[in-house]
């Protein structure tokens, strides 16, 4: 008989499913006692409470909006993925140790101490189930910024120990080699060796002084090399006085998706220190959304003063260069959708820059009914691209896109994230989608007007 009350998404917790899904795997790191991860956690947490978190924590109304708004919570409809419900255990030490009424709390035990079975049940929601896209931050009425709360709270979980173990290993390698992916200073040297033969440009490297210095991230050094031959076509051609640069290049920043912030600052003082030693106006940031945020909005804190130097998204470099006339493009005969990459377009604001480019080659764009800053993530940002046991719920996030996309009726989608390209190719391949992922930076460089 059918079960008329089925209703989709289906709750696979439902009782009525015999079948179980499997509990979600949580990973340790360290030899840590049970009470020390905790401890470690609340003392991180402690740390982060500021007078903005204060008033993020006692702001939330329990609308509920922030979980429509979310692409974990849209394709399961799964409570567990309303993202103020992510920071459960992180607002739960707020309100025991640190909110105005801690001391009724602790009292009356109205709020109980933090578990390590808590944060170990909440290693999936925080990692697996965020991307740090922050659409929920968009949508809450109360401006309560969840994406930068849950940044925060992932401090806590890696001072515990209790980081998914795949994001943790490419944080560690990042941190000692240089790169996520083993993109070291002699794998890229060899790289921009082989680029330079093959498709006979010049890609300058180590340029003591140049006004601008690119960095790159290992993405595109290790999947997409032609994005690298791109970038230096496009700059050539301009005439400008650009380097790579062997200390400072490696633009991701895994140390921040962790939640390991003396990673983050290792990695993101190189490039500011490269950037230094060669004199540079201008550092651009390549087709990475995290190392927009890293870099842009977090780079002068940790820097401690200014940057002596501007920052510019790549997508925001191209849009000068062609609204000031300096680079004339071919028109591109396509029909073409924008994938916006979070973390340049809704948190960075570099919205416009893209379309300018895009408008530049003629372009005819099919603006899909999400764009711009309320666009969907493409579910594999944050780190949750390297997470095995997310896959599942990131191809599922994933199909949100394919349908916006297709209704556009455009032939081929463009993002200016390699990231955002590496999750479009995985969700291209699972679900036998028919369109493929193109990077603005690749396209330009085929249009260049002569
Ligand atoms: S930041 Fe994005 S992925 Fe994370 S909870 Fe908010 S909407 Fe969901
Ligand atoms: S949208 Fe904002 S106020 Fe509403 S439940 Fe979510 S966090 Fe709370």
């Amino acid at each position: 008989m059918t079960d008329v009350n089925i209703r989709f998404p289906l709750d696979l917790d439902s009782p009525r499913f015999s079948i179980r899904k499997p509990e979600v795997r949580s990973d340790r790191q360290g030899d840590m006692t049970d009470a020390e991860r905790v401890d470690r956690a609340m003392q991180s947490f402690m740390k982060d409470f500021s007078a903005t978190t204060a008033t993020y924590m006692e702001s939330c109304i329990h609308c509920g909006h922030c979980a429509d708004a979310c692409h974990f919570y849209k394709v399961t409809g799964d409570p567990k993925y309303t993202p103020i419900w992510k920071l459960e255990p992180f607002k739960q030490a707020y309100k025991r140790e640190a909110g105005p009424f801690a001391f009724a709390y602790r009292a009356f035990n109205l709020k109980p101490k933090v578990t390590l079975a808590e944060l170990e049940e909440w290693q999936h929601l925080l990692y697996d189930s965020c991307t740090m896209c922050g659409r929920c931050t968009m949508i809450c009425p109360m401006g309560i910024d969840i994406a930068t709360l849950i940044s925060q709270a992932r401090h806590g979980m890696f001072n515990a120990g209790l980081v998914p173990h795949e994001l943790w290993a490419v944080a560690e390698r990042a941190e000692r080699e240089g790169s996520p992916l083993g993109a070291t200073a002699k794998v890229l040297k060899d790289r921009i060796e082989w680029l330079a033969d093959d498709y006979e440009v010049e890609i300058p490297l180590d340029k003591p002084q140049a006004e601008v210095v690119c960095t790159l991230s290992s993405i595109e050094i290790m999947k997409y090399p032609e994005s690298i031959v791109a970038l230096a076509k496009i700059l050539n051609h301009l005439g400008t006085d650009w380097t790579l640069r062997s200390d400072g290049y490696e633009a991701t920043n895994f140390g921040l998706l962790s939640g390991n912030a003396a990673w983050q600052k290792d990695m993101t003082m190189k490039l500011i220190n490269a950037a230094v030693a060669a004199g540079a106006r201008t550092l651009v940031l390549p087709e990475c959304g995290h190392a927009y945020g890293a870099l842009r909005w977090q780079g002068a804190n940790i820097y401690g003063k200014p940057l002596p130097f501007t920052v510019l998204h790549i997508s925001e470099f191209l849009a000068e260069q062609v609204n000031s006339g300096k680079l004339k493009l071919k028109k591109l005969d396509k029909s073409v959708t924008f994938h916006d990459p979070c973390q340049v377009s809704r948190r960075g604001g570099a919205t416009q820059a893209p379309r300018d480019v895009l408008q530049a080659m003629g372009a005819d764009l099919r603006e899909s009914r999400d764009s711009g800053a309320l666009g969907w993530c493409c579910g594999g940002g944050g780190g949750v691209v390297t997470i095995h046991r997310a896959d599942e719920l990131r191809h599922a996030a994933f199909d949100i896109n394919i349908r916006q996309i297709n209704a556009t009726g455009a032939e081929i989608p463009v993002t200016s994230c390699s990231n955002c390209r590496q999750t479009f190719d995985d969700g291209q391949a699972h679900y036998q989608w028919d369109k493929s992922m193109n990077s603005l930076l690749e396209l330009v460089a085929d249009h260049i007007a002569d």
